[in-house]
């Protein structure tokens, strides 16, 4: 018997780009018009119906976005805002930790404080030995 051969689908962990282990919902979100200022190297731009997209080449956010939209709004006063992050942010990455329904947090706190460290605060660890 012939048998057909299909790929599984994936389901990729949103754990590092996402936390709902209590009643708060906190999502990591990236600001694309930082990235363009700090002329990331990682940033990729193509024109298409004659505007030009710009957009990540390590897929940190999804999204392709319009770059005169993006230019224009970074010039008033909230900027352009964050979006969603899909995959882990690289140190380089401006990120930042958006909470919703905060209202919702447990008494005792967040249980997942490892969440918040982001990867620019990371920082190497030093052993010294004492003899
Ligand atoms: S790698 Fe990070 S800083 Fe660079 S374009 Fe992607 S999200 Fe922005
Ligand atoms: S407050 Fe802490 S435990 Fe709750 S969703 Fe946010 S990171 Fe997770």
């Amino acid at each position: 018997m012939a048998r057909i051969r299909q790929p599984l689908p994936v389901v990729e962990s949103t754990e590092q780009v996402e936390c709902r282990r209590c009643g708060v919902v906190c999502q990591k979100v990236v600001h694309p018009s930082r990235c363009l200022e700090q002329s990331c190297p990682f940033l990729y731009a193509y024109e298409a119906f004659g505007r030009t997209y710009v957009g990540c080449t390590q897929e940190i956010f999804a999204a392709d976005i319009d770059l005169d939209i993006l230019r224009r709004s970074t010039r008033r006063r909230n900027g352009f805002g964050g979006v969603r992050a899909v995959r882990e942010p690289l140190a380089v990455c401006p990120v930042e930790v958006e909470r919703a329904y905060e209202n919702r947090e447990d008494p005792m706190g967040c249980v997942n404080p490892e969440f918040h460290e982001l990867p620019g605060d990371r920082r190497s660890i030093r052993v010294i030995s004492e003899r």
